[in-house]
């Protein structure tokens, strides 16, 4: 069977058994997709060893940490556009872009003309006990992270739904409902892929309780 859109039914509800006049509207898009297809071994061992070389050089942001990022380290404050500061970070950035790219296509943005532009990447390393609590990325269209360490059992990415200030009265979700009636989702954080999301979507990283450090390296896009 064909709805009057052209889009078969089977699309619109590919979970449900039965046809329904209920269709979704108003989808949060979240992108998870590997940076390459290969090499990414190598690459991820020289973002590892200048992110750690980062800590030890960067007193300022190792002070910031301590007051914001209890147990881990950050650039966030300090060093926050690395793209500008090292080669390795500046050829992330171009396989960074193209992804961004692909996923504003996947929005519909109209860029009238702009091209989206990397403006702030940073590193994050998460010893075991640090954790990064709920919040989003003001004054930019696009953010994401790209996972260059992740140690068996890290955690991963976790998103809100970002109407839940507006449920009100309506009951939970059941814990079997379909993968687009829940209201949090966690992307598993793997070495080598990059997520990316649109800033204003709220998201959270639980405590690492992992006897190993997780690293990844976060970004922002804007449009002008
Ligand atoms: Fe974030």
């Amino acid at each position: 069977m064909v709805m009057k859109s052209g889009l078969p039914l089977t699309h619109i509800w590919p979970h449900s058994a039965t046809i329904m006049p209920a269709r979704a509207w108003f989808p949060t898009l979240i992108y998870c997709e590997s940076l390459q297809p290969s090499g990414l071994a190598r690459l991820n061992a020289s973002l590892a060893t200048e992110c750690a070389q980062l800590r030890d050089f960067d007193a300022a942001g190792r002070r910031w940490s301590a007051k914001n990022y209890p147990g881990g380290y950050t650039s966030y404050a300090s060093l926050n556009q690395l793209h500008q500061f090292s080669s390795t970070f500046a050829a992330l950035e171009k396989k960074l872009t193209r992804h961004a790219r692909a996923f504003a296509h996947a929005l519909d943005f109209d860029l009238r003309g702009s091209a989206l532009r990397m403006t702030d990447c940073w590193a994050n390393i998460m010893p075991p006990t640090a954790a990064h609590s709920l919040h989003l990325h003001p004054l930019s269209v696009i953010s994401g992270t790209y996972y260059v360490v992740t140690p068996r059992g890290c955690p991963g990415l976790k998103f809100e739904d970002p109407r839940l200030s507006k449920f009100m009265a309506a009951p939970p979700r059941r814990a079997d409902a379909r993968r687009e009636n829940k209201i949090h989702v966690t992307y598993p954080a793997e070495a080598g892929n990059v997520i990316l999301f649109e800033s204003w979507l709220r998201h959270e990283v639980a405590p690492n309780r992992v006897d190993a450090e997780r690293i990844s390296i976060s970004f922002n896009y804007a449009w002008a």
